[in-house]
Order: C-alpha cells, then sequence, then structure tokens
C-alpha cells in the first residue's frame, strides 16, 4: 500500500543473486537452496506450538524425514539410527508461518517502475523477495493477484529459495475496476482501439462470457484459487471505494467456473454492499472487507465466509502517491479495529495476511502486520492464526491444492516439515518476528533446512 524508494544497484543484485541461484551464473557467495538431507532429521529438547493448541507441549521430539514430518514421539524414544539430531535448547518449535494475502511479483517492485518493467525484470525482483521471505520466516503464500505461476514453479523445484505459492494468476478486474489500471487515453475512445495494458497483476474482463474465460485463463495456468476484484480499491485511483463492481451474473460466473474444478473464489472488497452481493453470489471468502457493519458479519457467520483481513494501522512510513490513495486509506483504516471485532463478536474465521504490494521497505519487514495483531489478539491467537487457521483457508482449494501431500502450517504427522525454532522458551510474542535475524534459529521448508543458528 505504502511506496519505497527505487534503489537501482538492490535491484540489479537481486536480479544477479536470482541467476545465480537458477545456477546461471556461478561462484560469489550468493544463498542457494540447500539439499534435503536424506537421512531422518530428529528434532530434540523443545517446546512445542503445534499451530493449533494455544498452549505449549514439553517431552517430545520430532523426526522429520525428505519433505514431511515423519512422527512425534515420546522424548525418552531413541531416535533411528541414522537420524541428524538437532537439540533445540529447550527453545519453541513452531509450523513456518503463512501469509494468506501476499503479492510475490509486486510485495517489493519500486512503484516507479510498476508501469514500465517488464516482465523477466519483475521475476527477477520477485525471486530476492522469495529469498527474504523465507529468511523472515514466512515458509507458504497465499498470492492474491500476480502472474507466479514460473516463480512458484521455480521455488518448488528448488532453483530458487521461497515459501509455497498458492497462486491466484491474474486477478479479474471489470472495466473501470481495481484492476484497470490504464490511463484515461489509453481507453479505445482515445486511443482507438482498447488495448489493456501489460501489468501482470490484473486481467479485464466485462460480462458473463469473458468473466467465464479469464477465470478459466487462470485456472488453465494452474491458479489455485480465484481472484475477482468486487469493489473500489485504494492504490487504483479512478475507482472509488464504494463503487460496486461486478454484477451478480457476472460474480456467479466466476464462482461456478472455480466450483468446476473444485476451488473457490475470493474477493476485493471493502464496502458493506460490495462484501454482500458477492457473498450472495457464493464467494467463500473476502479480502479486506474493512468497512463491513454488522449486518455483513452475520452474512459471513451464517454462510461460513472467511474473512481475509489485514491489520492496517498507521504506519509512519504511510507514503502514498496520490491525495486520493490517501483519501480512501483513511476510511479505511477507520474500519480496521471495527472489523476485528466484528470478526471476533461473531466467530468468523479470520485469516492473517499483510498486502504488501510496490512497497518494499514494507515488505522487508513483513512482521510488522503480525506484530499489529497483538492490538485483537494474545501470542497464541496471533500465531494459530498465521499457521493452522491460515492452513484451513488454504486447503480450500481442494483438488487444486499445489501442495496435496499433508497441510501446512501445522506440526502433525504427515504434515510438510515447515518449521521453525525461535529463540523464546514460552509462546513468542507476535513482536519477535519483527526481528527474525535474532529470534529465528532454525528455519525449514520442505524437510531443507534454510537456516541453523542453533
Ligand atoms: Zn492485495
Amino acid at each position: 500500500m505504502t511506496e519505497g524508494r527505487l534503489d537501482r544497484r538492490a535491484f540489479v543484485r537481486g536480479g544477479l543473486t536470482a541467476l545465480a541461484a537458477c545456477g546461471l551464473r556461478g561462484g560469489g557467495s550468493m544463498a542457494h537452496v540447500p539439499d534435503r538431507p536424506g537421512a531422518t532429521i530428529a528434532f530434540r529438547n523443545f517446546r512445542l506450538f503445534d499451530g493449533v493448541n494455544t498452549s505449549l507441549h514439553d517431552g517430545k521430539q520430532l523426526f522429520v524425514r525428505q519433505a514431511s514430518i515423519l512422527a512425534i514421539e515420546a522424548a525418552a524414544v531413541a531416535p533411528p539410527a541414522d537420524a541428524a539430531i538437532i537439540d533445540c535448547g529447550g527453545r519453541v518449535l513452531m509450523p513456518g508461518l503463512i501469509d494468506a494475502h501476499y503479492h510475490s511479483m509486486f510485495a517489493t517492485l519500486p512503484h516507479e517502475r510498476a508501469g514500465s518493467i517488464t516482465l523477466d525484470a519483475l521475476v527477477l525482483n520477485a525471486a530476492e523477495d522469495m529469498e527474504a521471505a523465507i529468511m523472515r520466516g514466512y515458509t507458504t503464500v497465499r498470492d492474491v493477484a500476480g502472474l507466479s505461476f514460473a516463480l512458484k514453479d521455480a521455488i518448488d523445484r528448488g532453483a530458487i529459495a521461497g515459501p509455497r505459492i498458492f497462486p491466484s494468476g491474474l486477478a479479474v478486474s471489470q472495466t473501470s475496476g481495481h484492476g484497470d489500471f490504464r490511463e484515461p487515453n489509453e481507453l479505445s475512445a482515445y486511443s482507438g482501439d482498447a488495448r489493456e495494458r501489460a501489468n501482470y497483476l490484473s486481467v479485464i474482463a466485462d460480462g458473463v462470457d469473458a468473466v467465464r474465460r479469464k477465470v478459466r485463463e487462470q485456472l488453465f495456468l494452474g491458479a489455485s484459487q480465484i481472484k475477482v476484484m468486487a469493489g473500489g480499491g485504494i492504490i487504483s485511483l479512478r475507482d472509488p471505494l464504494d463503487s460496486l463492481q461486478y454484477s451478480s451474473e457476472e460474480l456467479r460466473a466466476a464462482v461456478e467456473c472455480a466450483a468446476d474444478w473444485g476451488t473457490y473464489v475470493t474477493v476485493h472488497a471493502y464496502s458493506p454492499r460490495a462484501m454482500e452481493r458477492a457473498i450472495n453470489a457464493g464467494v467463500k471468502c473476502i479480502e479486506h472487507g474493512h468497512l463491513a457493519e454488522e449486518a455483513t458479519a452475520k452474512l459471513m457467520r451464517d454462510r461460513g465466509v472467511w474473512w481475509s483481513l489485514q491489520p492496517f494501522v498507521p504506519l509512519k512510513t504511510t507514503e502514498l502517491q496520490d491525495p486520493r490513495q490517501t483519501r480512501k486509506l483513511q476510511s479505511v483504516l477507520e474500519g480496521t479495529d471495527r472489523a476485528y471485532r466484528l470478526a471476533q463478536r461473531f466467530g468468523i474465521r479470520v485469516a492473517y495476511g499483510t498486502d504488501y504490494t510496490m512497497n518494499p521497505e514494507g515488505a522487508a519487514k513483513q512482521s510488522t502486520r503480525l506484530a499489529a495483531l497483538s492490538r485483537w489478539y494474545d501470542a497464541a491467537g496471533g500465531l494459530r492464526m498465521a499457521t493452522s487457521e491460515n492452513g484451513a483457508l488454504l486447503a480450500m482449494s481442494g483438488p487444486r491444492n499445489p501442495y496435496p501431500e499433508g497441510p501446512v502450517g501445522r506440526i502433525e504427522r504427515g504434515a510438510y516439515a515447515d518449521i521453525l525454532v525461535v529463540d523464546a522458551k514460552e509462546i513468542p510474542s507476535l513482536a519477535s518476528f519483527l526481528t527474525p535475524e535474532t529470534s529465528l534459529r532454525l528455519i525449514m521448508k520442505d524437510g531443507r533446512i534454510f537456516k541453523n543458528s542453533l
């Protein structure tokens, strides 16, 4: 939402890091993706936060083999003879963090480059951020707009370091909607030719048939869920926050196409009317929703709709370019507290996500928004949301889940071995994730160790 200054050297460095990680350029001290050790890894001497229970469990040991958690046993059981032992020194072992609203391709893209960047430069910039994200403790992200399929594949096959990505592909937007980033002189009335600016974030579709086609294209590309813009946004300049985007028929068409592939639609919406229209059309998740009213919250509860809410609170670094953006942000900020309280009061399932977009400084401190949850949740509640609850939301992709071998966000037998060891003897505070360099002593994803300072 906010933006940082372009650091050209950092940008070039990021590109080279990614190339080195891909094996296209040798040498140097570039980061790399570690190999998965063949033998069993036995974690011992830890206090377990399993992502589900809000209290710690002691007296356990945990075995990892390949990408999975093989078993959780009593500490007295002898580990397998071939096991490599990791003594956690009595610290907390927990699941890797999940960001349910991330833009892998755009989080750290300097705002000035957004209109002109080519796809190859965009991917290299994103690769650098992905590597940084895993070092911040994020082992999974749900990408809710962005052409991140190739990035995801490169991460999955170990060519570059980064979190698992649940991709939405391009967000589908109506003309004049939150995903229409054209300038006035690019409209057909002026250019004589309806051009679509390549933005790699969203795609424009009007009418039921066009919506079906664009949704199906994202599914064709491998989307695990579909993102539709159903109301006004902040960074987009020309769509009022209160605007309703897409008719009920168009929204239903998107929902049907997603359901036909066994998955779901999540919508960008802030206003109560946009949220209600989308929920009535069958969407399963609302992104944002900061302006919800009591009736909206009741509807969400009754329909079992997820609330992917972000703790947008005033930040010192908030510097939007345009006063139109600032005004919109202000009204969203005013709704944040009420939205969390409504969600708690009505028992709505809430996901944790950050939504950094073209904000290199913000994304570099991704857990600022995790720490901000402490206004409404205690540490265990916030961490539970950022792990097992987010994992439950991701599982709604059903047969389109790109990681079907086990759950993410929980420490249990058969789950993916995405593990943090935190330098804490009690449930870590949400603020402790602001300094992952010191607070995270071990980071494992997919059974691979990315950091170990134990
Ligand atoms: Zn977003």
